[in-house]
């Protein structure tokens, strides 16, 4: 780890964390392990405490496991993505071996990562840190406009994408993979260049993390972009580039 992640994880000890897990002994451990690390934790055993604890104050991250009863862990992703308090919460799902489809699914909903069970207690604290540390990062380094072509403008300072003055209600994960392809724009780049820039992970943890999350993330940004979808191409065996008029800015 270098000395800056060392000091940005010292910072992000007060950090609150929800962790919501039906299963008292994981809950437990989980808890254990972050408070350890200096973090506030609150577990919640189901969905509506689940919702109800983020609404009450809205964590930092939430750790949440997508098998529970009753309201199931896509549907309270569902549900936290589409409250504007809650909706760039990053969030990790912990889901069983094996089941590609329920990770699939999770990264659609816009999970910004996931663990499958049973994992190390050591690398949950790990990833929890990158997560936080990629959603504490301020907008890359200069402020100011990073691109302007066709209605869509990309604010750097402002951390704001929007077309046609609209909003694009990008995830933090999707901005920064938007964010990633443009400032290489017209330059193809592999998944695991994305994984890397846009996910902010050591190589060891971003080579775990499927680069079917990438193609996940380019479909919903692609939607969000509408009639401008189009303008991050696929480079078929490879990854993604990002083409367009020139920038007017
Ligand atoms: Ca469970």
């Amino acid at each position: 780890m270098t000395e800056l992640a060392a000091r940005d994880d010292r910072s992000q000890a007060s950090a609150r964390v929800l962790v919501v897990e039906d299963e008292p002994d994981i809950a437990a451990l989980v808890a254990y392990q972050l408070a350890r690390e200096g973090m506030r934790v609150e577990t919640a055993a189901d969905g509506r405490a689940a919702l109800a604890a983020a609404n009450r104050e809205v964590p930092d991250l939430i750790v949440l496991d997508l098998m529970l009863p009753g309201i199931s862990g896509y549907d309270i992703l569902s549900a936290l993505r589409g409250q504007r308090a809650t909706r760039d919460v990053p969030v990790i799902v912990l889901t069983a071996r094996r089941e590609e489809e329920d990770r699939i699914r999770g990264l659609e909903l816009g999970a910004d990562d996931y663990m499958t069970k049973p994992f190390s207690p050591r690398e949950l604290v790990l990833r929890v840190h990158a997560v936080l540390r990629r959603a504490r990062q301020p907008a890359v380094a200069a402020g100011g406009r990073l691109f302007q072509a066709g209605g869509l403008t990309v604010d750097l300072g402002a951390r704001v994408a929007a077309l046609d003055g609209r909003e694009l209600g990008l995830t933090p994960t999707e901005y920064r993979l938007l964010v990633a392809l443009l400032e290489r724009r017209g330059r193809a780049l592999s998944r695991e260049q994305l994984l890397a820039q846009a996910w902010d992970m050591d190589s060891e943890v971003a080579g775990r993390l499927h680069t079917r999350a990438v193609d996940m993330h380019v479909r919903r940004l692609r939607a969000k972009l509408g009639a401008h979808g189009s303008w991050i191409e696929t480079v078929r065996g490879f990854g993604y580039r990002f083409r367009s008029p020139e920038p007017e800015v």
